[in-house]
């Protein structure tokens, strides 16, 4: 198993399926194969993992094949592509990426990367394309590091910086900037504490001990020597910067002419959560920046046109489209043809597909037969496939309620002793649902007593498969809404 990086997208699932592929050994670089590690600490029933740490030079042989990598500008270190040489020409996977530029025209670092590709005959290409809809090319990450530090280097009060943990070049160059301008840096968030602190431990961050503060030395700091770095960005309701806004949080309550940034894009279905952040912070009296006001954020994926330029320096003769929404991976494919690929040397793929290169290297095919590719639902502690019953009742919860009908009935005569109890939860209120309470109890002692006369013994499976039919059919008729019917039939 190769791991382009470490962002958990790409390593969240390994404890989840490792299990059931045997083991592989994993090869990546340092600072994911510490993210995996990391992770795995939280799976104590597995096994331990048989992880090697690569470097870009390196050379892995499997098989008739060879593994070589290439380093990669992404969001987080030591991102990198894939290379498998073949007898028939190479393979290659880039992960995620974009490019670094300045205007529309690559660096001569990006440059010198692509040109491995030059000499080689690339046989094939799967290449990312969570972006490739957007126009041009991406906002460059310096722009963004220039804006952050002249942010942090000028605002008069405290500034609060929200983003994802997963930025974690960005969160490096902020601390660095902090601890150059004077300010003492908090961070909110466990995720954003573990990352940084993996970073530190490689030295691949190098700031003083003294950088970082406790959140109880806040008070003791004057506002313009305070940075808090905040995860939560996206409004999650448990994350601190949505803590901090609706004043939940232990240590950290906004003041009157807090600065905070939101380093971040909104991850589409966050809009609302968004919107209530901003509100609830503004209400406050903080002063908010954003990306549509500022350069404050970038994706840490390929444009369009930057993604034009790696078809062009890699030049594969076979292209796949990974990473993205099935339309995206069309997109991606025109793009591929724009750069010259025929509709028979593209294959846009579906999770599970498999995809095979055949006659030494002059065709592709998607095959039939599909690799196992189900959703795993995890629930708490519980891993499975098998959970969709208890999914599947918990939507009808949530959207229906619950009708609970406990009658006990003499099993000699088959007759109610008393009238039967009634409990909703979600559903009706009961206090104000009298009449409905009174027919229902009617309907459950008519059906019961008519499904048992002459019944002997009294069978209450089928006494109770009756009543929750006869229950279910009279609500929805009075109420529209079809909530859980449990009838507890007991023969006292
Ligand atoms: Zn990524």
């Amino acid at each position: 198993m190769f791991i382009t990086h470490g962002h958990l997208d790409h390593i969240g699932g390994i404890p989840y399926v490792i299990d059931r592929i045997g083991y592989p050994p994993i090869f990546t670089r340092r600072l994911t194969a510490i993210m995996i590690k990391k992770r795995q600490e939280e799976f104590p029933h597995l096994k331990p993992l048989d992880i090697h740490e690569v470097e870009k030079e390196d050379t892995i042989k499997a098989g008739n094949t060879r593994v070589r990598f290439f380093s990669v500008t992404h969001t987080i270190p030591d991102a990198m592509g894939i290379i498998i040489e073949t007898p028939y020409g190479d393979l290659v996977f880039t992960g995620d990426l974009k490019l670094d530029h300045v205007d529309g025209v690559p660096t001569a670092e990006e440059e010198k990367e692509f040109a491995i590709f030059k000499d080689r005959k690339i046989l094939f290409l799967a290449a990312d394309s969570t972006n490739v809809e957007k126009a041009g090319f991406s906002i460059p990450e310096s722009t963004v590091k220039k804006n952050m530090d002249e942010i942090i280097a000028t605002t008069p009060g405290r500034l609060i910086i929200g983003t994802f943990s997963s930025q974690l070049e960005r969160l490096m160059r902020m601390v660095e900037q902090a601890e150059k301008v004077g300010r003492k840096v908090l961070v909110e968030g466990r995720s954003m504490k573990v990352n940084l602190e993996i970073v530190r431990h490689l030295g691949l961050l190098k700031v003083n001990d003294k950088t970082f503060i406790g959140a109880e030395s806040l008070e003791s700091l004057p506002d313009s020597k305070v940075l808090i770095l905040a995860t939560g960005a996206q409004g999650d309701e448990f994350a601190a910067l949505m803590r901090i806004a609706v004043k939940t949080h232990k240590h950290v309550k906004i003041k009157k002419n807090d600065t905070i940034v939101l380093s971040s894009s909104i991850v589409p279905g966050n809009e609302r959560s968004v919107q209530k952040l901003k509100d609830n912070l503004s209400r406050q009296g903080a002063r908010i920046i954003h990306r549509d006001q500022m350069d404050v954020h970038a994706s840490g994926h390929a444009n369009r046109d930057e993604t034009f330029w790696i078809h062009q320096k890699i030049n594969p003769r076979f292209f796949m489209p990974l990473h993205g929404y099935h339309y995206m991976l069309r997109v991606h494919a025109d793009i591929a043809k724009a750069c010259g690929r025929q509709e028979n040397e593209i294959v846009v793929p579906d999770n599970g597909a498999v995809i095979e290169i055949q006659d030494e290297g002059q065709k592709i095919v998607r095959l039939k037969e599909m690799a196992p590719n189900s959703l795993r639902l995890v629930d708490g502690f519980a891993i499975g496939d098998m959970q969709e019953v208890v999914i599947r009742d918990r939507t009808v919860l949530a959207a229906e309620g619950m009708f609970v009908i406990i009658a006990t009935v003499n099993p000699k005569t088959g007759r109610l002793r008393k009238s039967p109890d009634i409990i909703s939860r979600g559903f009706v209120y009961l206090r104000e649902s009298q009449d409905l309470l009174q027919q229902a109890r009617i309907i459950i002692k008519k059906t019961i007593e008519d499904t048992t006369k002459g019944m002997q013994p009294v069978n209450f499976d089928y006494v109770k498969n009756n009543v929750t039919d006869a229950v279910a059919r009279f609500l929805f008729e009075k109420t529209n809404k079809r909530p859980i019917v449990i009838p507890v039939v007991l023969g006292v």
